[in-house]
């Protein structure tokens, strides 16, 4: 049994964030997050691709944000427990909670923090007969280091944004680089549409309009696709990796069983403190939902500040709770240990 002022869960850069806001107010916090490391979608679905809207930083990765927020809470010393999923929550107290996860871990919270963002979140699967053997292995459904796919011949499948970012992004990369759609129509941003189509004009990489029908290889290993137009002929194109971006499901999980009120998968929040319907239960990022909620890293960073302000009041009952800035108050910056 872990008992701590507060559990948050999920370490998404919104999680993260929150450990700051609350180690300002001396709050200590365990995370628990179902990835093996922390940083949510920055981390798992975009490290290297830049985000342009945090406040007061121009450009950064999303590898880039998850270590300045690692770097920023570093003081406050929180406590992972990565690979594991939260399956059980439950009210013990007026506010306090038992938490439970897969890893036969139990924790007992005064306040509880769902920062789960959109659940636990799959790639969606393309229809291609056989395709299971080759994931992870030669197919994958994220780009977690360009580098790995240096010099190789790879094969994008989908016409959104994420199929397009990366046919611009590991067209540079790649030795040969194919990109196949269904249609001649993309979904993506017309700028990106504009950018690959002149790249396909100078011969420097393929567009295929037409649906991969059959895989060739062997161990996990892809040699080549057969891909099938709308004619019905078929053509072949050796490849050694294919990146199928068919979007992702976001699979709200044990979420769904905890009691809460949602109102289309999301927990609906008070916009003062951001808790649920449950005192001391709090949502935040992309999780919550509530009259003009945008899902963007900068309202969640926003959410965890007046969190935290709400949370101070039930782990400190009798205490009162003094507005600071970090710029002026030596206190803040004794506990950021650069007073
Ligand atoms: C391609 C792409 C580009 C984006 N670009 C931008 C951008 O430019 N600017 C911007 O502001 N936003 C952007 N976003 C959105 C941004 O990433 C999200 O708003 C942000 O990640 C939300 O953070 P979060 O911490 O709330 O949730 P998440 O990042 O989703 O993290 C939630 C974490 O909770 C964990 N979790 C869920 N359920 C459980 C459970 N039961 N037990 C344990 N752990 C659990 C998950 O594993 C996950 O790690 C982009 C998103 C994508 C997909």
């Amino acid at each position: 049994m872990i008992k701590t002022d507060v559990l948050i869960i999920g370490a998404g850069p919104v999680g993260l964030f929150a450990v700051f806001e609350l180690g300002l107010l001396d709050i200590k916090a365990h995370l628990v997050d179902i990835l093996d490391k922390v940083g949510g979608q920055c981390a798992e679905l975009y490290p290297e691709k830049p985000i342009y809207d945090i406040p007061g930083i121009p450009y950064i990765t999303g590898h880039g944000l998850t270590d300045a927020l690692m770097a920023q809470i570093k003081p406050f010393n929180p406590t992972f427990h990565l690979g594991e999923m939260v399956t059980t929550l439950d009210k013990i107290g007026e506010p306090a909670f038992r938490v439970a996860t897969d890893a036969g871990k139990t924790f007992e919270a005064k306040c509880v923090v769902i920062a789960a963002g959109g659940g636990s979140f799959q790639p969606k699967r393309p229809p291609i007969n056989g395709i299971e053997p080759y994931e992870e292995k030669s197919v994958f459904y994220a780009v977690r280091k360009m580098e790995n796919f240096r010099d190789k011949k790879l094969l994008i499948v989908g016409g959104g944004d994420s199929a397009l970012d990366w046919t611009l992004n590991l067209q540079p990369v790649a030795q040969r680089l194919t990109l196949v759609h269904r249609r001649d129509e993309f979904r993506g941003a017309p700028d990106s549409v504009n950018k690959m189509r002149e790249l396909v004009a100078a011969g420097q990489m393929d567009l295929k309009i037409g649906q991969v029908s059959e895989l060739e290889g062997d161990g996990g290993k892809l040699a080549a696709v057969s891909i099938k137009d709308k004619a019905g002929a078929t053509s072949r194109v050796e490849i050694d990796a294919m990146l199928p971006f068919f979007g992702l499901t976001m699979k709200l999980g044990p979420v769904a069983d905890w009691g809460l009120e949602l109102k289309d998968n999301l927990i609906p929040v008070d916009t003062g403190t951001f808790e649920s319907n449950v005192p001391g239960l709090f949502a935040i990022g992309d999780i919550n939902t509530y009259p003009g909620k945008l899902k963007l890293i900068l309202s969640g960073f926003h959410e965890a500040a007046l969190m935290a302000q709400q949370a101070y009041h039930y782990v400190f009952p009798d205490k009162k709770l003094m507005f600071q800035y970090t710029t002026s108050s030596t206190s803040l910056q004794k506990k950021l240990g650069v007073a």
